[in-house]
């Protein structure tokens, strides 16, 4: 971590000063145990539990990456904002990485954490009215697959549709996601827009995916080797495909006819389950407050097998089903 307190319960923040004495003794602002002041030579210099205890508030082991990150953003965000380094809000029991205005907290999530914690952590922002934004570290960048954890850090916006946050601290940059979507075969299409790291106001790029904009496009091409795709993984008796196969039984449809199976492309959380539109209950994205079930239907109705399709945001689909 990069703050502590001293003997009169200072608060040090030591990507504003670093001690003047290495003999001083220093404390945990959450729990109040000592910490030591490591100043080596490989990460960047910060506290650490001088006994390795349960600490659920001060983040222990944290990584180079995450602790440059946090500066690199620090440095980023008091350029024009008030911002607070590793703030305790008691009411919440949570430590934000950042707290900007008071209001907007930063979580720079460079490991994977539980479902339950995510879900934890989400709800107890939402519920004490903050704003909270999920910025992800190297190993848990978007890639080409959607894993349950990736699915529920990811946002949504009539501009942008769904969208994820990336942080890449080699090349300083800050990369936005966006109008992600899924194909029958699982892989993942989007377009990326980077942020230089101080480019511009870091709460400018924040608010990229709700501001008036040009429209986003994307083009995909048809997967014509998806029928033969679906009949391998039955032949090989994937589970997942058989467990789809079955539920498709259950409608009176057939897996392997295409002609159920349109769009081949279409938003997360939508596309093997068009058969079953009339029963998408409950929020399955965390970040979400509900289910934007008003998109898939545009999109549904709107979405053409064409040689090339174009795939836009929220925004498009609705504005073409009110002109139909
Ligand atoms: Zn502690």
């Amino acid at each position: 971590m990069l703050t502590a307190v001293d003997e009169k319960n200072c608060l040090i923040n030591l990507l504003e000063t670093l001690p003047a004495s290495r003999s001083k003794q220093y404390f945990c602002p959450f729990c109040h145990s000592e910490v030591v002041f490591k100043n080596g030579s490989i990460k960047l210099p910060h506290f650490a539990h001088k006994q390795l205890k349960t600490c659920t508030l001060g983040n222990e082991n944290e990584s180079e990456q995450h602790l440059m990150l946090k500066k690199e953003l620090y440095e980023w965000l008091k350029e024009t904002e008030s911002v607070e380094i590793e703030h305790y809000l008691p009411e919440l029991r949570q430590t934000p990485d950042l707290l900007i205005n008071g209001k907007v907290a930063l979580e720079i999530q460079c490991s994977p954490l539980s479902l339950k914690r995510l879900h934890e952590r989400t709800m107890n922002y939402r519920l004490h009215g903050f704003k909270v934004v999920w910025l992800m570290g190297r190993d848990l960048w978007l890639g080409n697959r959607l894993t349950e954890l990736k699915k529920q850090l990811l946002c949504y916006s009539e501009n942008h549709g769904f969208h994820y946050w990336e942080l890449d601290l080699t090349k300083r940059v800050l990369r936005l996601q966006s109008l992600i979507h899924e194909d029958l075969r699982g892989r993942l299409f989007y377009v990326t827009h980077s942020f230089l790291f101080k480019e511009k106001p870091l709460l400018d790029c924040l608010r990229t995916p709700f501001v008036q904009q040009e429209l986003l496009k994307m083009a995909v091409y048809p997967d014509n080797q998806l029928q033969h795709f679906i009949h391998k993984q039955l032949f090989h008796k994937s589970p997942k495909w058989l467990h789809l196969q079955s539920l498709y039984y259950q409608k009176g449809k057939n897996i392997l006819d295409l002609d159920f199976m349109r769009p081949y492309i279409a938003p997360p959380g939508l596309n093997l389950l068009v058969p079953f539109m009339d029963n998408l209950t409950g929020s399955s994205f965390e970040q979400l407050s509900k289910i934007p079930v008003s998109y898939y239907q545009n999109f549904l109705d709107v979405f053409q097998k064409k040689k090339i399709e174009i795939l836009y945001p929220p925004r498009f689909y609705a504005i073409m089903k009110k002109q139909k």
